[in-house]
């Protein structure tokens, strides 16, 4: 079996839809806390297996020796990293063929604060002794084009990233090289550095969304103390805010705008354009 967890969420949707086209749905199964949100999947033949990152109890039965798992990162950032344990234990447990991770493009040399969860995974997935793949990814393109309603509104793209470039990719991207390393060999041990083909700066994002749309869109460069402050008036929690802000401060230091071309290599195709995803976004 291939096994899915986060498989009701964003990417791991786009996983699932990219495994189904290459395999038959009874070799798939997803690992989810909410079945209700993948009775569509029931109903096309996938396992639906329930369990919860947080309740390490549920995790019993999620794996089989001999599945391939791509355990998608959660989205609890603070407490991800016992939740990570629990699924990394239960996936040793069982005797898993292959334990493949979402990870952080850069993987210990990404030094802002949200990566520090994706390195005690990293290192709990080495110490369980599994065979298992690093998907290290970049930043999804879709951070950005998500809020490209408020860019047009404001007239500007906000970030405290300085002159700082980000290799990103949509999601789309990122899924596919998953769908990659599960249906293909050669891939045990390895740490991939997945990022986009061509890493932009925020006055070229800006750009591109202004040319677009025919409108009059600037990167607005602030300060961290600036940022923040856009971030809370804005009405975001502290504790995000202030991960947003630290985030910034590692693309300023160039830890997003590394490229490799691992990703395009292992999607047999260039990542898709920043052009695009904006594109796409404005449609
Ligand atoms: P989503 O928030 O859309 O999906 C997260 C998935 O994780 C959901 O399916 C969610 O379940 C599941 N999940 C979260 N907590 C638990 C838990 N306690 N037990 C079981 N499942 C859980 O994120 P994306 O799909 O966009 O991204 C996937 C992951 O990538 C994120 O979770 C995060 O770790 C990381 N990320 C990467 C970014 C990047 O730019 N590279 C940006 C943002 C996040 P449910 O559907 O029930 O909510």
């Amino acid at each position: 079996m291939i096994v899915v967890t986060g498989a009701t969420g964003q990417l791991g949707r786009l996983v699932v839809e990219g495994l189904l086209e290459q395999v038959p749905a009874d070799q798939v199964a997803v690992v989810v806390r909410s079945p209700e949100k993948a009775a569509d999947l029931a109903a096309r033949g996938v396992e639906v297996r329930t369990a919860d990152y947080a309740r390490p109890e549920t995790l019993d039965g999620a794996f089989s020796a001999g599945d391939k798992v791509l355990l998608i990162s959660g989205s609890e950032v603070g407490r991800r990293i016992d939740q990570h344990q629990a699924v990394i234990d239960a996936a040793a447990k069982a005797g898993v063929a292959l334990l493949a991770y979402t990870s952080v493009l850069g993987g210990d040399l990404a030094t802002f604060r949200l990566a520090d969860e994706h390195h005690a995974a990293e290192a709990a997935i080495r110490a369980s002794g599994l065979p298992f793949v690093l998907l290290r990814n970049g930043w999804y393109t879709e951070n950005y084009t998500g809020a490209i309603a408020q860019a047009l509104e404001h007239g500007a793209v906000q970030a405290s990233a300085g002159e700082g470039r980000v290799a990103s990719a949509p999601r789309a991207d990122f899924a596919a090289a998953a769908v990659a390393v599960l249906t293909t060999e050669g891939h045990q041990n390895r740490a991939y550095e997945l990022s986009g083909d061509t890493a932009w700066s925020f006055a070229e994002y800006a750009a591109e969304v202004a040319a677009q749309s025919g409108r009059p869109v600037a990167y607005r460069q602030l300060t961290p103390e600036q940022h923040l402050r856009v971030l809370l008036d804005a009405g975001l929690p502290q504790p995000l805010a202030e991960t947003l802000v630290d985030v910034d401060a590692g693309i300023a230091r160039g830890e997003l705008a590394v490229s490799t071309g691992e990703l395009s290599r292992l999607i047999g195709r260039p990542t898709t354009p920043l052009a695009d995803a904006v594109r796409a976004a404005l449609r």
